[in-house]
């Protein structure tokens, strides 16, 4: 199992999809279910399994998932079916998930059965404007993802030290580099070695991106 976890637009959906388009007898995809309206270009069962809230919880009571999360007010969740058939086929089984998801699946597929990745890109202020050039979110809802970013990448550096959740940090600066080091961790499993110590740097990040955050926010209110 390979989860890809990141802050928004850290890049964990382009990195899923370039490793099933690249390699696809090896990655197969889980695709999660979603209370979250589709965007545009989404199809259901695609990108997503588009749900109600009801269908939702009453999924989450059939014990449906092997993990779910509310992230930015909307619920998600990796459906066990859908990382039974990936396996079932041989595969590894991809997870784009955010950081409480990334958790769970630790517990329940502790190492080496899964490679938990946590993505982010170069600085904050390219996480900023890749959000703001995939245009999918309103100002206000960026403003909130970058708030749950802070509080994900946060969650990251405190993990570094015990390796609990995350087994490796990703700067995903060059989407090729990031894509063939996703295959070589995936395929070294629990055997590949961990990287230099990132806790600087993302002690750095969170600081960088609060401080980014918080101007956005303020420029945010005197426009309105
Ligand atoms: P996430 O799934 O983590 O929210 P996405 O995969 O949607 O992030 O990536 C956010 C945006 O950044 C997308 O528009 C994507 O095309 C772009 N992007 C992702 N990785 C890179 C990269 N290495 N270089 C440049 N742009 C990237
Ligand atoms: P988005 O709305 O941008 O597609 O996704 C929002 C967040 O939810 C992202 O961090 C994404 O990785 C995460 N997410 C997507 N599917 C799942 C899932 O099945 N479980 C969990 N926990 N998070 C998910």
């Amino acid at each position: 199992m390979v989860v890809l976890a990141a802050p928004s637009g850290g890049g964990k959906t382009t990195i899923a999809n370039e490793l099933r388009r690249r390699r696809p007898d090896i990655f197969g995809y889980s695709v999660s279910a979603t209370t979250r309206k589709p965007r545009a270009g989404e199809q259901d069962g695609a990108a997503y399994h588009f749900l109600t809230r009801e269908e939702f919880r009453r999924r989450v009571q059939a014990g449906d998932f092997l993990e779910w999360a509310e992230y930015a007010g909307e619920l998600y969740g990796t459906l066990r079916a859908e990382v039974e058939r990936v396996l079932a086929s041989g595969r590894h089984v991809v997870l784009d998930i955010e950081v409480q998801g990334a958790q769970q699946v630790r517990r329940a597929y502790p190492r080496p059965a899964s490679v938990s990745i946590f993505v982010i890109p170069p600085s904050p202020r390219v996480l900023i404007e890749r959000l703001r050039k995939r245009r999918t979110e309103s100002e206000q809802e960026l403003l909130e993802r970058l708030a749950i970013a802070v509080r994900e990448v946060e969650t990251a550096r405190t993990d570094v030290p015990t390796r609990r959740v995350f087994d490796h940090i990703l700067v995903n600066d060059d989407l090729d580099t990031a894509v063939n080091r996703v295959i070589e961790l995936a395929d070294a499993a629990d055997g590949a070695k961990p990287g230099p110590d990132m806790t600087p740097l993302l002690a750095a990040f969170v600081k960088e991106l609060e401080r980014e955050a918080d101007q956005l926010r303020q420029s945010a209110r005197r426009s309105t």
